[in-house]
């Protein structure tokens, strides 16, 4: 059985203090809830901060992205030991928004995949096709290209470690979702691909999350198809009300 996992990816959002605030609202909101792994992915300046706020608590702490190297010359860069040292636990790594302003490639994605795993973090590697792509039925084929592309080095042991998150791009803070229909053939699709990839076992045990204008409205029939194991969500987890919500409605 895989648990439930549902991230808050708050983007380029919330100085420290504001964090703090939606931090603090949200474990009131959750404490309750068992059974899900909550996760929170502040900006980078906000991650220490947040930390402190959720010791004891039911939420864990995620990173928005993560350079390949630990240390050296790279001006601008966070590695994995800085982050596992600020006690994140996961990282969001291939992000469309990265590939699509900061050049990210599966290339990259498998780098910062490999640096993440090497010191503890687990990965949350995000695929997805834009409308171009799939209005030209072309959704399968970037899906298989992400997915052998970024996962291809890695032990079956090690991909049993990451999560997947399938993010249509043209579903990203557009407040178009993709139909649990459309998001389910593309889960199911992924599991076969991990499977071709790695085995059997390892694509029965991957968390896939999907992501995309996901809201308290909309979760619960996402979760309910068979291959969704959650939900990134950007928009929908800057507010703690409707976090709670997304987060409550998608116990199983
Ligand atoms: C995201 O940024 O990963 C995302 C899914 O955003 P939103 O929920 O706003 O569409």
């Amino acid at each position: 059985m895989r648990k439930v996992i549902i991230a808050g990816n708050w983007k380029l959002n919330k100085t420290s203090a504001e964090a703090i605030t939606l931090v603090e609202e949200l474990k009131r909101e959750v404490v309750d809830v068992s059974g899900v792994d909550i996760v929170v992915c502040p900006p980078f300046t906000a991650i220490n901060d947040v930390n402190e706020c959720l010791i004891g608590s039911n939420i864990d702490l995620g990173a928005q992205n993560v350079f390949w190297q630990d240390s050296g010359a790279f001006t601008g860069e966070v590695s994995a030991p800085m982050l596992k040292h600020l006690g994140v636990k996961y990282v969001i790594i291939g992000h469309s928004e990265r590939r699509q302003f900061f050049g990210e490639t599966n290339e990259t994605v498998s780098k910062r995949i490999r640096a993440a795993l090497t010191h503890g973090l687990t990965p949350i590697v995000c695929v997805g096709e834009n409308l171009a792509e799939r209005e030209s039925n072309k959704t399968f084929d970037v899906i298989k290209n992400h997915c052998e592309g970024s996962l291809v080095n890695l032990t079956a042991e090690e991909m049993s470690k990451i999560v997947i998150a399938y993010e249509p791009v043209w579903a990203i803070g557009t407040g178009k979702t993709a139909t649990p229909e459309q998001a389910q053939e593309v889960h199911a699709y992924i599991r076969q691909l991990l499977a071709r990839i790695f085995n059997t076992e390892v694509s029965q045990s991957v968390r896939i999350q999907y992501g995309g204008s996901v809201t308290p409205e909309n979760i619960a029939i996402l979760i309910a198809k068979p291959d969704i194991d959650g939900a990134l969500v950007g928009g929908a987890s800057l507010k703690a009300p409707s976090f709670a919500a997304i987060v409550k409605a998608a116990q199983k």
